[in-house]
């Protein structure tokens, strides 16, 4: 039998917490031969929701799953981690200015940087859900100067499947036909997703969608959907987050052959991304590492919303500095 892959799922006891250890005790995460040590990581505020989460995920009998662990330790969490997914964060309060929330979050994803530094296993991979999470991935790799930079990764794909499923809804094809889709730099309102490269069945889409629909349907569709999904459903998006978060790690772990998806990576200044931000990028995935898509030709219309998007970035890397927290 196979050893058991440790699973560490940070804000265990929130909403995407509760959709997404489900599915990665049913083998939905790395495998459906691959068992699972699953790590409940939660704040004293959260400790009972996570208990009753384990007790729940004890409740599915999953065959996979080798042990739940609750705890308010980040060391003793991510011990021996092999996947990390941060999802716990600091959401913005009432009256609460930007730099007052990096600040909150750089006491989350400091320390628990520094755990993982300490602690996890050579081939620890790093999902960072909990917003900022650009930023937030780029706090917690600062404070674990031993693991590579680039297992450490922001969230990028619900933005990028909200975009597949919108283009696809617009041109009537289901989503499989849809390829080439892009989501750049920062997982907030700056997004861009980018349909300048995509195709439908091999054809490519700016031959069929008004650069009208793109600018002022689409673009802000895909970007303020979380807020839609609010309002529609009186909470945020949370299955749907869980469900990115499983697309991110197995196509990380698995590979995704020759279609490209999007993910926060950490910038090696390609595309003019300033080198070491966490940015997201058009990516493939072979032997278990990203790598981001080169040579694509970005015209104006693109470079402007990307350059947009990544100047927020730089500042809020320069204002997590300015706080002595990278
Ligand atoms: P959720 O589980 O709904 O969300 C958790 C985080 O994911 C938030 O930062 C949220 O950001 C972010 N997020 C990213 N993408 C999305 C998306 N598309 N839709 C919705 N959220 C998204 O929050 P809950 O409040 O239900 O649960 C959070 C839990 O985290 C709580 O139980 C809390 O106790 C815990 N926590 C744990 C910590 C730890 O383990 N050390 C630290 C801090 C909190 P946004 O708010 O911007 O939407």
């Amino acid at each position: 039998t196979r050893t058991p892959v440790t699973v560490t799922v940070t804000g265990a006891g929130g909403q995407i917490g509760y959709a997404l250890l489900f599915r990665a005790a049913s083998g939905q995460l790395l495998g459906h031969d691959v068992p699972v040590n699953l790590r409940l990581l939660e704040i004293p505020q959260g400790r009972a929701a996570a208990e009753g989460t384990a007790l729940e995920l004890q409740d599915g009998a999953f065959p996979l799953v080798s042990s739940i662990t609750v705890t308010e330790d980040a060391t003793a969490a991510f011990d021996g981690v092999n996947i990390a997914l941060l999802v716990g964060a600091r959401p913005r309060g009432p009256g609460m200015e930007r730099s007052d929330l990096l600040e909150a979050n750089g006491a989350i994803f400091g320390p628990q940087g520094a755990a993982i530094n300490t602690g996890a296993a050579s081939d620890v991979r790093v999902l960072v859900v909990g917003n900022p999470a650009n930023t937030n991935a780029l706090i917690a790799s600062a404070h674990a100067p031993d693991v590579p930079a680039e297992r450490f990764t922001a969230m990028t794909r619900l933005d990028h499947n909200r975009a597949v499923a919108q283009l696809a809804a617009k041109l009537g094809v289901p989503v499989s036909a849809i390829d080439g889709l892009i989501v750049w730099g920062n997982h907030s309102a700056s997004q861009y997703p980018d349909i300048s490269h995509a195709t439908v069945h091999g054809r490519p889409v700016t031959e069929l969608v008004d650069e009208d629909w793109l600018a002022h349907e689409f673009i802000p569709r895909v970007a303020k959907r979380g807020a839609e999904i609010i309002e529609v459903r009186g909470s945020s998006s949370a299955a749907s987050a869980a469900s990115a978060a499983i697309d991110h790690v197995h196509d990380w772990v698995s590979g995704t052959g020759e279609r490209w998806t999007s993910a926060g990576v950490v910038s090696d200044g390609s595309y003019g991304v300033p080198e070491g931000l966490v940015s997201s990028f058009p990516v493939r995935s072979a032997g278990g590492a990203w790598e981001v898509v080169q040579g694509l030709d970005i015209d104006a219309f693109s470079r402007a919303r990307i350059d947009a998007s990544v100047a927020e970035l730089v500042e809020e890397r320069d204002a997590v500095r300015a706080l002595g927290l990278i």
